[in-house]
């Protein structure tokens, strides 16, 4: 479903940020990406929906080459659902025109039925009784359960997730994890920076490890946990579990 080969991304002539970045994500599959601050994960994950450009190597989602400037951009981002660390609703619209906006503009949706189908997604994620609220009206875990729902309104076909729950209060992080377990157990294809290693452990099939760039170790997630080839990978999961 994304196939990453060989990326080399520059930032400037003199600071390479991804280095020979290799993987691929499967139909249905979990990957979680870990690694230090800095390591490239956002630069990665955003590369894939061609949010950042890259020099050289090769993306396709779904195979389509997301960096041939003949592909349709718009079209491919409507089918890749992206969730970030801030929720970025809009936040002169209420929830449920959040849900909509993207389904009439860019998929041409009847208001009737983006409404119907934004309630069904509100309900999914337990908010339908805050549909007629406005983003901060809502407490963070909250907010980044509709920023879940608005993607899904779309029928993406993969899911990139961008640390969803490190800006939330603690005690809000589960709510969004379980709606995002649930979702890998329907069979969501996914690719998540995250730290939350019991995300992790729960669904992923594999983790991807990042350090300086490049991608480090890349394992089915019992390999992983197990024991880490690399002794970064190995000294990283020392400080965080
Ligand atoms: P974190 O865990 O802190 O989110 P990360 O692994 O997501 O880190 P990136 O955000 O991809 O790392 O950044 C990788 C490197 O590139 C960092 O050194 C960062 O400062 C740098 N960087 C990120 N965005 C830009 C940019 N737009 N221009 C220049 N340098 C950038
Ligand atoms: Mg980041």
């Amino acid at each position: 479903m994304i196939e990453i080969s060989h990326v080399n991304k520059w930032y400037s002539p003199t600071f390479q940020v991804l280095t020979d970045c290799t993987t691929s994500v499967t139909k249905g599959e979990v990957v979680v990406v870990c690694g230090p601050s800095g390591s490239g994960k956002s630069t990665l994950i955003k590369c894939v929906n061609a949010l950042e450009p890259f020099q050289s190597g090769d993306i396709s989602v779904d195979g389509t080459k997301v960096n041939d400037p003949k592909t349709n951009l718009p079209k491919l981002r409507s089918r890749v659902g992206m969730v970030f660390q801030h929720f970025e609703l809009f936040p002169h619209l209420k929830i449920i025109d959040n849900l909509c906006l993207a389904q009439e503009k860019v998929l041409g949706r009847a208001h009737d039925n983006s409404v119907t189908k934004g309630m069904q997604l509100l309900e999914r994620v337990g908010l339908k009784e805050q549909a007629q609220k406005f983003p901060a009206q809502l407490s963070g875990g909250q907010q980044q359960r509709v920023a879940i729902a608005r993607a899904l309104a779309m029928d993406p076909i993969v899911m990139l997730f961008d640390e969803p729950t490190s800006a939330l209060d603690p005690e809000m992080v589960s709510e969004v994890l379980d709606v995002m377990v649930d979702l890998a157990r329907e069979g969501m294809t996914m690719m998540v920076v995250t730290h939350e290693m019991g995300f992790a452990r729960k669904v992923a099939n594999r983790v991807i490890f990042m350090d300086r760039g490049e991608i480090v170790e890349d394992a089915p997630k019992d390999d992983f946990f197990g024991k880490p080839r690399s002794d970064r990978a190995q000294k990283f999961l020392s400080k965080i579990l």
